[in-house]
């Protein structure tokens, strides 16, 4: 149990300096759109937003083979695809995908935030799922241009942002299982509104014995399409049992907390010290949750990346000892928990500032209203 946060091999390589936008920007060739969403249907868009419905009028895409590498670098029109009905990725889910938004700021200027630890996690669940990795920079670059294209997609409502989600899967038409010989690279782009129009609000959490998220050994840290399709029914029958979604425990004691479908976890104590899982091959490494290790451990408290037992956590919520929990990532940023449940118990942490002290701090920094100390910002535009 160590309080100083730990520094994985993906943070060491997300932190890694990139180059400026500048340096790198044109590295897919820009098309003209024929017809682009009118500007009335667009002010229309970006007035009411939800998460992941619309989606701005480009796209990056770029196609790999082991012969060429990494060829036909484009932003071309959003819009559907050619692909083979014996594609791979249809039968055997080889994919890997991202997540990061682009937030404007009040001069105009549009931001990043940490892109190049989603480019490096892209590249770490690339090898898992022996899929070619996609240099950094055409990484960011796709990122760069397809905003460029039309930074107008960026929302300028405070708390909204255009959600970013890069992608590559297995295109090659073949039915026999092996690593693909053509890989398509995609980078859509989707106005996104606040997660918590009206503030925060604490979400039911069901602690699932009955299913697994991962493995070790498994694709538990590869952001893969499988994780999520292996998550539904959980979700489903959480749902059904009125919570919003499911926390999951470790494979091999069927104990120990990891992390919800998508969101890491986090609970913190009444002596203001914060505990949250370690990474440990079977959790997915979030942004969100090494940025607010670091943000909570500056602060000046005492962050333990470790192992949290339900079963003591369930007993320290109800004894007091445990006074808030929340969830985070980068759609939602952080969701406090109000209730965590399971087959024979029902926990409400208290609640308490620390989970809004933490969305208030990073949203502040990723919005451009509070310092950036870290240089995590990424400036696009
Ligand atoms: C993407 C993801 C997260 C959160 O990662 P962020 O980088 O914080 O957005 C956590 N868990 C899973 C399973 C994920 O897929």
């Amino acid at each position: 149990m160590s309080t100083q946060p730990t520094r994985s091999y993906l943070e060491e390589l997300g932190n890694q300096s990139v180059p400026v936008a500048t340096e790198i920007a044109g590295r897919f060739k820009p098309t003209v759109h024929p017809n682009p969403t009118p500007l009335e249907a667009k002010i229309k868009i970006l007035k009411d937003l939800k998460f992941g419905q619309m989606f701005s009028d480009y796209m990056a895409r770029a196609v790999w083979t082991p012969e060429t590498g990494w060829t036909q670098k484009v932003i071309q029109p959003y819009g559907p695809i050619q692909l083979s009905p014996a594609a791979a990725v249809l039968h055997y889910g080889q994919e890997v995908f991202e997540g990061l938004k682009a937030y404007r700021h009040a001069d105009g200027s549009i931001w990043s935030f940490r892109p190049g630890f989603n480019a490096a996690r892209f590249n770490a669940s690339a090898r898992r799922m022996a899929m070619p990795e996609l240099p950094v920079e055409d990484f960011l670059s796709s990122i760069i241009d397809t905003v460029r294209a039309d930074p107008t997609w960026v929302p300028e409502t405070n708390g909204s942002s255009l959600y970013l989600r890069p992608f590559m899967f297995a295109s090659e038409a073949f039915l026999g299982v092996h690593s693909a010989k053509e890989i398509t690279y995609l980078m859509i782009a989707s106005p996104v509104g606040p997660y918590f129009a009206s503030g925060l609000k604490p979400v039911k959490i069901w602690v699932s014995t009955e299913y697994h998220r991962a493995a070790p050994g498994g694709t538990g840290a590869a952001k893969t399409a499988g994780n999520y399709a292996a998550s539904l029914l959980p979700q489903q029958e959480a749902a059904s049992r009125g919570y919003d979604q499911v926390c999951y425990l470790d494979v091999i004691e069927n104990r120990f907390l990891e992390e919800l479908g998508g969101m890491n976890v986090f609970a913190v104590r009444n002596d203001g010290s914060i505990l949250t899982p370690a990474v440990t091959g079977t959790i997915l490494e979030g942004g969100t949750r090494s940025s607010i290790i670091t943000l909570l451990h500056d602060s000046g408290r005492e962050v333990f990346e470790t192992q949290i037992a339900v079963d003591d956590l369930v007993k320290w919520i109800q004894t007091g000892e445990v006074t808030e929990m929340f969830a985070c990532g980068t759609a939602a940023v952080v969701t406090p928990i109000g209730e965590l449940g399971g087959e024979n118990f029902k926990a409400r942490p208290k609640g308490g500032e620390v989970t809004q002290w933490i969305y208030d701090e990073l949203t502040g920094i990723q919005n451009g209203t509070r310092p950036d100390k870290y240089g995590w910002l990424y400036r696009l535009v």
